[in-house]
């Protein structure tokens, strides 16, 4: 009579292991008698080849063709705050879908960092003592350590130790493998106050005069004091110790960073303006009504988006339910969250770069408890499990930084952020002074609601704009490509003690070639995307489809023979205004000087507090910020960000440059309304006309023309594909098997390429890529999953293969 074993099997997915999911185990003592559904979304601690990782359970399942004994068993269940509640793992399943990204990887990014993945392993000793005098040396070592030791140290820390000793040693069941699982712990500060009902003159006589001194200093402050404090204060930690003990004080300790109190410091006197009442009042009403509708705040820069976010919030919190708020990583400087704290009047939590592991940690655990209903971060926040989510605000909807390009999944936190409202009802504010294509069109079609704020809040007025002709500055000009009108607004200005920011918007990797007498480009005749600039061979050559042609040597457009080869870059252009207006004064930003921590906001409280006149760089200094004393923005070169192979270039200019005229002109006195200096080859057709006067709807009902005829977003959709490996043409005939392969597949849409991408070379090796256009099916979708999974052209001789699903990356 045996007794009847009872197995249960589960579908675990784990990180970085890619598209497979794997079957375990789950002993008798870890199931849960009651509940079958207990354990899906759990995360589970398993041993992985050669060690022990941490994943999540998908599902149940029948048990498996493999006998048992080849199956393994979870060893261990993970706390279960760090459950995924039911909609988050259907959110999760959609992102790996949609995304074409293996599953145990989204779940890696939707944790904080370090949950998921590699469990370290201790090795310790059992009990049974070996007979070889060398194995008992050793035996005795990790016998000694209560814990064991973390196996990667066992060797350094014991001598003549090695590998294939230990593993002997484990074979025989003398020492055996434990994991060791840790998250981050958040960093907390200790607090002192003095406790409750603590009665001071029945106690004074028996304290010495430091001891009274310190419950002097507690007794003032109602709120606890932070311990660095008293010790700074020179109280003694043996004092406070023996106060405590005494039980006149006690020590708590308080979690210290991530969550942002309330900071009443000279709160807004807020009204809301008509328009922002109205805006408010619609998305109020759906949060009331549950509906889950989605909105488009669409107002001009200064307009007092963030007032509207603020009142749903508010509303929302009131009737019970969380918030989460996204914003671009540049928005998140400390004014930004010390006027959402101020205002939401609780608690916030924190998700951004700054905000460390362990604080992440904790941000996740109050909110799975449900402490915290107010979340504010960057796109990665858009996984954090807010229960009876209400409303989900995505300021500056467009932005480029709500995609994740590297490591996979390679997600779109905006897009994501819709597809969780969806699944929760959640109602979803996007905002933007410039949308986005997609966000527009989708409001146009009515599938989002657009709310307008027409002005700027107080009846601010557009600077005056300038727009310079660069065609008539002469290419031998001492100065090019700054033209005379732009050298005498910058002067004007800093006579003036004003505060100029210069733009020039160049991304710096590739070379383009532009006439510098009519700023012609070559455009790929399929595409309509810049072709770049290759010296080799003097070609001119699309990203997308791989069109090639020479290079002219003469202008086609006015016949000159001047070109411009690399573009001008941002230390050229420091060069020529120190040469200008001397050394001093000039603060250079771009990715040259903001690549070490805390650069960028060093940058920006220098000129913030006015010591130098003049901020110049690439469209960081365009970003979000308010800086009043600014009177001119000048952009250099307004074509520019045309030149690169992306169908989006003129959006991205729009966007940029109506953000850039955003920072002129905001200075309290109302009456100056700053100047927009811009330069451009074309300043009477194209973007610019709409730049002047901020007109978004001039330009995307134009932009949109030229989506539709070659069925670029919105109206189609783009998978891009990149390959890359050591042997170019090997390289370059996996891509073009697989492009073939696509065509015979994709009835709705286009393949084109491969072309060689913007960094073809990179490191040793090369890299193709393969721009997929059109309407793709979820049949489709799977198809090109299942050709992943199966392994592409080349794979077995190294090509690698990327996919970026709705890239914003186009090279
Ligand atoms: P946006 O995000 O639309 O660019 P902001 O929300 O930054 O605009 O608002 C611009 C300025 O107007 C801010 O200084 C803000 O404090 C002020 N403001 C906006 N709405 C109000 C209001 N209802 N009452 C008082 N000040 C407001
Ligand atoms: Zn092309």
């Amino acid at each position: 009579m045996g007794c009847l074993i009872y197995f249960m099997y589960i579908q675990v997915a784990l990180p970085g292991t890619g598209y497979k999911t794997y079957t375990y185990i789950v002993p008798e003592n870890l199931q849960s008698s009651k509940d079958k559904s207990s354990l899906i979304g759990r995360l589970v601690m398993v041993p992985f080849r050669n060690y022990s990782a941490v994943g999540a359970v998908l599902e149940y399942t029948n048990k498996p063709a493999l006998p048992d004994s080849r199956l393994k068993k979870i060893s261990g269940l993970i706390d279960s705050a760090y459950t995924l509640p039911a909609n988050h793992l259907t959110l999760i399943k959609w992102l790996a879908d949609y995304y074409i990204c293996p599953i145990g990887d989204v779940l890696k990014a939707a944790y904080p960092p370090g949950v998921l993945g590699r469990a370290r392993m201790r090795v310790c000793a059992g009990d049974r003592i070996p007979d070889d005098s060398k194995w008992q040396f050793v035996y005795g070592k990790i016998k000694s350590h209560r814990n064991g030791y973390i196996y990667s140290h066992a060797k350094q820390i014991i001598s003549g130790i090695s590998n294939s000793l230990i593993k002997e040693m484990i074979k025989t069941g003398i020492l055996f493998l434990s994991a060791d699982y840790k998250t981050s712990k958040p960093k907390t500060a200790a607090k002192v106050s003095l406790k409750a009902g603590f009665d001071y003159t029945s106690s004074a006589s028996k304290l010495t005069l430091r001891r009274k001194e310190l419950i002097d200093v507690l007794s003032s402050s109602p709120e606890c004091t932070a311990m660095s404090k008293l010790t700074a204060m020179g109280f003694s930690r043996s004092i406070i110790d023996a106060l405590t003990n005494e039980g006149f004080i006690e020590i708590t300790r308080e979690y210290d960073g991530a969550i942002a109190l309330p900071e009443l410091q000279n709160p807004e006197q807020v009204k809301l303006n008509t328009a922002q009442q109205k805006a408010a009042e619609a998305i109020i009403d759906s949060l009331q009504n549950n509906n889950g509708s989605t909105f488009l705040l669409y107002g001009v820069t200064g307009s007092g988006k963030t007032q509207v976010y603020i009142k749903a919030a508010k509303e929302a919190i009131a009737a019970g339910k969380s918030v989460l708020i996204l914003l671009p990583e540049i928005s998140l400087t400390p004014q930004a969250i010390a006027r959402f704290s101020a205002s939401v009047e609780c608690p916030i939590g924190l998700w951004h770069s700054r905000i460390t592991a362990g604080q992440r940690a904790d941000v996740y655990r109050r909110v799975k408890s449900g402490e915290l209903k107010v979340v504010l971060g960057v796109r990665s926040a858009v996984f954090v499990p807010l229960n009876n989510l209400g409303l989900i605000v995505i300021d500056e909807e467009q932005d480029d930084s709500f995609k994740q390009s590297e490591p996979p999944p390679r997600y779109n936190a905006r897009d994501v952020a819709l597809m969780r409202a969806k699944i929760e009802g959640a109602t979803t504010v996007l905002g933007s002074a410039t949308p986005s294509m997609e966000s527009f069109c989708n409001a146009q079609a009515g599938k989002y609601q657009l709310l307008r704020l027409p002005e700027r809040y107080g009846g601010g007025k557009l600077p005056t704009a300038y727009a310079v002709d660069l065609k008539n500055v002469d290419v031998e000009y001492k100065y090019w490509p700054l033209s005379e009108t732009f050298i005498e607004r910058l002067c004007m200005n800093i006579a003036d003690e004003k505060q100029v920011i210069i733009l020039l918007n160049r991304r710096g990797y590739s070379s383009i070639l532009m006439c510098r007498a009519c700023g012609y480009i070559a455009l790929c005749p399929n595409c309509k995307v810049a072709m770049t600039y290759h010296k080799k061979g003097r070609l001119v050559r699309c990203h997308f489809c791989g069109y090639a042609a020479s290079a002219p040597e003469i202008c086609p457009n006015c016949k000159g023979t001047s070109f411009d080869y690399q573009g001008i870059g941002t230390q050229k252009l420091e060069e020529l205004l120190i040469e200008l207006l001397g050394e001093k004064g000039i603060i250079r930003m771009d990715s040259d000087t903001t690549a070490h921590k805390g650069a960028i906001e060093k940058i920006i409280t220098t000129f913030e507090i006015g010591d130098k006149p003049i901020l110049m760089g690439t469209k960081m200094v365009a970003k979000g910020h308010h800086f009043p004393q600014v009177g001119m923005v000048g952009v250099v070169l307004a074509d520019a960000g045309l030149h690169v192979p992306d169908f989006r270039a003129s959006e991205k200019v729009f966007q940029l440059l109506v953000q850039a005229a955003g920072r002129a002109g905001r200075t309290a006195n109302s009456d100056d309304r700053g100047e927009f200096v811009v330069q451009t080859y074309d300043p009477s057709s194209g973007i610019l006309g709409f730049i002047a006067d901020q007109n978004y709807e001039k330009f995307y009902s134009n932009e949109l023309l030229f989506r539709r005829e070659l069925s670029y977003p919105p109206f189609g959709k783009i998978i891009r594909l990149v390959f890359s490996g050591k042997d170019e043409s090997f390289t370059r005939w996996a891509a073009k098997k697989s492009a073939k392969e696509f065509a015979a597949n994709l009835k709705t849409g286009k393949v084109l390429g491969p072309a060689p991408t913007g960094v073809f070379r990179l490191g040793n090796k090369y890299h193709y890529q393969l721009v997929l256009k059109g309407r793709f099916s979820a049949d489709f979708k799977k198809k090109l999953k299942d050709f992943v999974i199966s392994g592409h052209p080349g794979k077995d001789k190294g090509v690698l293969l990327k996919i970026d699903v709705d890239p914003r990356e186009m090279t």
